[in-house]
């Protein structure tokens, strides 16, 4: 049966890339009915940390992407957090070493970097030379005698790896692209190179699915996995591979962890759905159907096949991401709606205070909003003339709005109002009628109305919002602002 794994480094805020790539496996696995095994691999002390752990679990379980064996929730290759599973890391390297599927390796950085030089310079290929290859046991001493510790190093096969990547198809790297390469530092750690693949194998993994960037270190991974095999760490078998495309920000760079439309944080703060938010991630490389742009993640799960995943780099596009959001929001059930609100009507994000928070009124503008929002966060301006005792004091919309004559529209308004029935028909029946004694349509005689009672130049439709506000405060507003 399938079995995929998410395994991120906990290091930094969680990115948009990290969680396309989770989103990808995790279809993966619920549409065949597999296994998604969540692993931290924090095995560089040095750059991991217990608050990006932290925030990488509660990422996950924000958007709703479950994990089968990991942190939490255990299962049968527990630990599964490398930085607690160095012992097998440790033994596996000794049986590598053993079987001659890796050797110790003396050169020093700075013997290193020279040779590299030097073979640049002559036009050769600049990875590791080989030169520890085969050390004989005099060599051996006398480097020991010098007071070096090696490092080990992986010994590549001297034929090329080729592999079918489920997304690229065909894929053959030659010994010369692919150098031996360090698998444990001097001081004794597993790197990477040796814990990623290790851990694959002793987790029965079948499909690795990961983003391009980590393409080159596939036929390392490949030939490791092999040797894996045979010194019988595993069940054997080599997993398939799928390289999902790099995702292009801004100037058609590759989207990077510093870019600020890439942290997941930034997503969740100005009030996305994470099934907004997935639906568009999931197209970062994938496609429901060429007519279908909109889908839940059960029809994606139903739907997600590798296979289509396309190798061309996809483009992030914040305003189709929001475009889609909004969309879910409209999808919402009203009830669904206003609960996924509540956090943006309390503090710290609602500048009123709670006992100021009326509920009807609340229910009752509500459907208005959910037409309108593109992200939660917005719902804060757009209802904040509701429970602020008097409108937010907004000088550009009051400068923009209040021109020379709106004194006087304002006050035909006001009568017209003070007059008219209490619904949002009668309501723009009134204004309208203002208007037409200035001269003005009505797009320009409701702005200073507008203005007058929320505070804003936009909003929700403001006849609407004055019918849920009532007569006396729309009024008293006015007043105001004639004042
Ligand atoms: N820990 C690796 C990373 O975050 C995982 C790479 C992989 O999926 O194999 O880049």
């Amino acid at each position: 049966s399938v079995r995929v794994r998410f395994c991120p480094s906990p290091t930094g805020n969680p990115h948009v890339g990290l969680v396309r790539t989770a989103l990808f496996n995790w279809a993966f696995a619920r549409h065949h009915g597999g296994t998604l095994v969540f692993r931290i691999e924090d095995t560089d002390a040095a750059r991991d940390s217990e608050e990006s752990y932290e925030q990488l679990l509660d990422a996950m379980r924000w958007l709703g992407l479950d994990w089968d064996e990991g942190p939490e929730v255990g299962g049968p290759h527990a630990p599964y957090r490398q930085s607690q599973r160095m012992d097998r890391y440790q033994e596996v390297a000794a049986q590598l070493l053993e079987r001659g599927h890796a050797y110790k390796c003396y050169c020093t950085t700075e013997e290193l970097d020279a040779r590299r030089e030097a073979a640049r310079a002559a036009g050769k290929p600049s990875g590791y030379d080989g030169q520890c290859r085969e050390l004989t046991e005099e060599q051996v001493a006398a480097y020991e005698g010098e007071g070096r510790t090696p490092i080990v190093r992986f010994r590549m096969p001297d034929e090329p790896i080729t592999f079918t990547d489920l997304v690229r198809g065909e894929l053959t790297f030659t010994p010369e692209n692919v150098p031996d390469f360090g698998i444990v530092r001097a001081n004794g750690a597993p790197l990477y190179t040796l814990v990623n693949p290790v851990d694959d194998a002793l987790m029965e993994i079948t499909h690795v699915l990961r983003g391009e960037d980590l393409l080159s270190s596939t036929p390392r991974q490949i030939a490791l996995y092999r040797a894996l095999a045979e010194i019988g760490v595993g069940n054997g078998s080599i997993p398939q591979f799928g390289h999902l495309p790099y995702v292009m920000g801004e100037g058609n760079k590759k989207l990077s962890k510093r870019d600020p439309q890439s942290s997941l944080n930034l997503y969740r703060e100005r009030g996305f759905l994470r099934e907004g938010l997935l639906n568009y991630l999931s197209l970062l490389g994938w496609s429901l159907s060429a007519d279908q742009d909109i889908f839940t993640m059960d029809e994606m799960v139903a739907a997600f096949d590798i296979k289509d995943v396309n190798a061309n780099p996809a483009r992030f596009d914040l305003k189709k991401c929001e475009a889609i959001n909004a969309d879910h929001i409209r999808r919402l059930d009203v009830k669904a709606f206003t609960e996924a609100c509540e956090p943006w009507l309390r503090a710290p994000h609602a500048n009123w205070l709670p006992e100021s928070f009326d509920q009807a009124a609340w229910e009752a503008i509500a459907p208005h909003a959910q037409t309108r929002l593109t992200v939660l966060s917005d719902i804060t301006a757009n209802v904040d003339f509701l429970f602020l005792d008097e409108p937010v004091e907004d000088e550009a919309s009051w400068q923009k709005a209040m021109k020379e004559g709106s004194d006087a529209l304002l006050r035909t308004a006001r009568e017209k109002l003070a007059a008219c029935d209490w619904t949002a028909e009668a309501l723009k029946a009134a204004v309208v009628a203002a208007g037409e004694e200035h001269g003005l349509k009505l797009g320009k005689a409701q702005a200073p109305v507008r203005v007058a009672v929320t505070g804003r130049t936009v909003g929700l439709p403001l006849f609407e919002s004055l019918e849920v506000l009532g007569r006396e405060r729309t009024l008293a507003r006015v007043d105001a602002a004639l004042a």
